[in-house]
């Protein structure tokens, strides 16, 4: 399974679009690693996790070809992680021409019911109705799909009262992702699933930096720190999980270097835009 991250910011980005915040001054002087935007990962060429209000600007700087993805796993409604404006630009005509190998094909969503009233309503905005260029899947937790040639199970996540947010449980040839934000701690149900699964890579929230412990709604380093040796103890991860922090606010107020030395005694891996890795 081949990971990248398209993005690592939290809604506002890093800096923030708006923002005028030391933090912000700080990733605009150094640049680098620490210019991140909204939050996506992209699996083997045909899968995102999460469709970010900045997929246009990721196609662009990864020159990637989104024609060939196929297939949209969406966490949860907010708009860094769902922007469903931008995917009516995939109906085929006069957005979208495709070569032979994508003409006609339809796409599929998967998430929750408040994801699909925001696709509903974007394909209202855009077309006045029905669409048959995207099906979607509402998706039930700790049930497993098939999605292309991935095998994702929904797991709860704890991030919103008004809606039912997902993390994700994305496997495929006997390796185990487990794609986790935007969640506070995990609700007891999901490591109560993840006590059977042997994970290879989990990728966490770290929304509040080193700053705030977080633990509802987000995580920041400690409370990331519980998780990781929560799924120990449970036996899901061992010594060799990777774990990975993303989804970074300025508000953590650290630059990309200064996450890395306070990660490095967790042996955490702190994410960046365009960061690859193969499980
Ligand atoms: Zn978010
Ligand atoms: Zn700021
Ligand atoms: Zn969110």
């Amino acid at each position: 399974m081949e990971l990248k991250y398209l993005g690592t910011a939290a809604y506002e980005g890093f800096p923030g679009l708006f923002c005028e915040c030391e933090a912000c001054k700080m990733a605009e002087s150094k640049g680098g690693k620490n210019i991140r935007t909204r939050t996506s990962m992209l699996i083997n060429k045909d899968t995102l996790i999460d469709f970010s209000p900045d997929a246009y600007l990721h196609k662009l700087k990864y020159n990637l070809n989104l024609a060939k993805v196929r297939h949209f796993v969406i966490t949860h409604s907010h708009s860094d992680h769902f922007n469903p404006l931008d995917l009516m630009a995939r109906c085929e005509g006069n957005y979208a021409h495709f070569d032979a190998e994508n003409k006609g094909s339809v796409v599929g969503v998967y998430g929750n019911d408040k994801v699909k009233a925001c696709l509903d309503q974007a394909i209202q905005i855009e077309f006045g109705g029905n669409q048959s260029f995207i099906g979607y899947t509402q998706v039930v937790p700790f049930t497993t799909y098939e999605v292309g040639t991935l095998k994702v199970t929904p797991l709860l996540a704890q991030h919103q009262t008004d809606e039912q947010s997902l993390i994700y449980l994305i496997e495929e040839d006997g390796k185990t992702l487990l794609y986790g934000n935007d969640t506070g701690i995990f609700p007891e149900e999901t490591f109560e699933y993840l006590k059977t699964v042997k994970l290879d890579v989990v990728s966490l929230d770290c929304t509040h930096g080193a700053k705030h412990r977080g633990g509802y709604g987000h995580l920041g380093l400690e409370s990331c720190v519980e998780v990781k040796e929560r799924l120990l103890e449970i036996g899901s991860a061992t010594e060799n999980t990777t774990f990975i922090l993303t989804h970074f606010s300025h508000n953590g107020g650290l630059c990309h270097e200064d996450l890395e030395k306070q990660a490095k005694p967790y042996q955490f891996v702190v994410s960046y835009d365009g960061m690859e890795l193969a499980l």
